[in-house]
């Protein structure tokens, strides 16, 4: 793929980073967005515009997709056609040779749906989130995980190189979406944990900031425990990573079976702050939740 031509959609906080890395890295860029605006800030920098997802096809042999949610990636796939390949989506331009690669979080079963469409056509797809939010993003520095056929992730790696600093290939189509989704189950732990002991200390009169200090220099310290310590201490819940994402990928996680004690408590915590209107604030909101504030 080393010297071939990208598509990209979707440009919103991880899409854009990631788009100019394989631009700085000298890929040939023909980008779509939803809100055209959002693309057509990237004409200057050097970027093609496409003004649908299948006209995109005309100039890309690879697309790359980076969007909110499943009901975003169908919408981008069947575009304002009926969805049996007419219309201006994704399937509607696909051709044989050509390949897909999702990096939203989404479902397995989307992947493998959409996955199925695009073989009719002779065209490859590769699931392939990620983890690391906006600053990983910029750095290419996220961690990658796919899932479908080896000689597609292959065909991926050169991308991969520029955007992440570890990719893997998990397995059959939708393995990188449920690695995905057990890697939000483990970060739901991180920071409901950190939360729950940061509150039981202080019920029993230790301060947050002294709690803290000890967990940051401990063996249960952790990139999560150590972004989210400021947020807790300086009592501010603006989003990087929005509450209600993880609360919906853990209601993707339970969707696919997630049966087990803590991960059943935790979809049920999310789901109650979600509920109680913390969603739009930061992941770690879970803490002031948990206190029984009011947004
Ligand atoms: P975002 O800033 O909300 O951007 C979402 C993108 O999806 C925008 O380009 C938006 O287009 C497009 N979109 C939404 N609905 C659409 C529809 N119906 N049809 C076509 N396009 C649609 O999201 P993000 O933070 O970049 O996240 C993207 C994905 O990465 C999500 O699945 C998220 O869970 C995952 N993720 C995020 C992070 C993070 O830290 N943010 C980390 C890891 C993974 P418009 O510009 O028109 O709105």
């Amino acid at each position: 793929m080393g010297n071939k031509r990208i598509g990209w959609i979707g440009l919103g906080n991880m899409g854009l980073p990631m788009v100019r890395n394989l631009m700085r890295a000298g890929f040939e860029v023909t980008v779509y967005n939803r809100t055209a605006a959002k693309a057509a800030a990237l004409r200057d920098e050097g970027a093609g515009l496409a003004v649908s997802a299948a006209a995109i096809w005309e100039v890309s042999d690879v697309v790359i997709t980076m969007v909110s949610d499943d009901a975003a990636l169908r919408q981008v796939h069947r575009g304002s056609g009926d969805g049996d390949g007419g219309g201006d989506g994704l399937l509607a331009g696909a051709r044989a040779g050509k390949i897909v690669i999702d990096m939203s979080t989404v479902s397995p079963a989307t992947s493998r749906e959409l996955a199925a469409q695009l073989a009719v056509k002779g065209a490859g797809y590769l699931d392939a989130p990620v983890a690391g939010s906006v600053k990983p993003a910029e750095l290419g520095q996220l961690v990658i995980m796919a899932g479908g056929k080896k000689e597609t992730y292959e065909a991926a790696l050169p991308v991969f190189a520029k955007l992440g600093k570890a990719y893997f290939l998990m397995g059959e189509q939708g393995a990188g979406n449920v690695a995905k989704l057990a890697m939000n189950v483990l970060l739901a732990f991180n920071i409901q944990g950190l939360s729950e002991a940061v509150i039981f200390a202080r019920e029993k009169g230790i301060l947050p900031e002294a709690m803290l200090a000890v967990v940051g220099e401990s063996a249960v310290a952790n990139g999560v425990t150590k972004m989210k310590t400021a947020n807790i201490v300086e009592d501010n819940w603006q989003a990087a990573f929005a509450l209600k994402h993880l609360a919906k990928d853990l209601r993707l996680a339970f969707g696919e079976g997630l049966h087990t004690p803590g991960g059943i408590a935790l979809h049920d915590s999310f789901q109650q702050a979600l509920a109680a209107g913390w969603g739009e604030k930061d992941m770690s909101a879970i803490f002031p939740f948990l206190e029984g504030k009011k947004v």
